[in-house]
């Protein structure tokens, strides 16, 4: 097990035996993959959930051990691009597993430890998706900006142009049916824009 909130170590990262990433035929599969990596680079009690970000592909939430994907993203890259989507499940457990370990947020020493331990030293802290949005395929005219969940990346609304809203009432917004979720915790992106995540 991880220890807890450790220096880190001056040795070499040690590769840990991961499951073979197969063929995936569907997300069920995705996500069978990412429960056994999960087991085996963190503590039991982190957990892999889907969401519906289309302007990143991974999100690792620290303080609710959660691990959650772009529903979008997976079935669009599933059969043209499923090393991607590995990279994708191993890039969040390095944030798991660097934040258990060494208590340490983003992508520094600790990530980057974490990330040749689980076989993907080299790996790239940040990671744009351009041609990743609902609307890529088969529509005249791309949405550019959308207003989307500052903590989930969950999309509710896709915009041509940008909308005329300020910080202020953003602040104050919330989605109708979801205040609990989203009071306050609103934001437009322009889905132009590099995404770090
Ligand atoms: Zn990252």
């Amino acid at each position: 097990m991880p220890v807890m909130w450790g220096r880190l170590p001056q040795k070499a990262p040690e590769p840990l035996l991961l499951p073979v990433a197969g063929e995936w035929k569907s997300l069920d599969d995705v996500e069978k993959y990412a429960e056994e990596c999960m087991e085996l680079c963190v503590s039991p009690g982190w957990i892999m959930r889907w969401d519906r970000a289309v302007k990143r592909l991974g999100c690792c939430r620290l303080n609710e051990r959660v691990i959650t994907f772009s529903r979008y993203f997976v079935d669009a890259y599933l059969k043209k691009d499923p090393e991607l989507i590995r990279r994708t499940v191993l890039h969040e457990l390095a944030h798991a597993r660097a934040w258990e370990m060494y208590h340490e947020r983003g992508h520094g020493a600790a990530w980057r430890r974490a990330c040749a331990e689980l076989g993907i030293a080299g790996e790239r802290s940040v990671c744009s998706c351009e041609d990743f949005s609902p609307f890529a395929a088969g529509h005249e005219k791309k949405a550019r900006y959308a207003l989307c969940h500052k903590e989930t990346g969950e999309v509710y609304r896709y915009y041509y142009r940008k909308p005329r809203l300020s910080e202020h009432r953003l602040r104050y917004s919330y989605m109708p049916g979801h205040k609990k979720e989203t009071f306050g915790k609103l934001q437009i992106i322009d889905l132009m824009d590099d995404d770090k995540f």
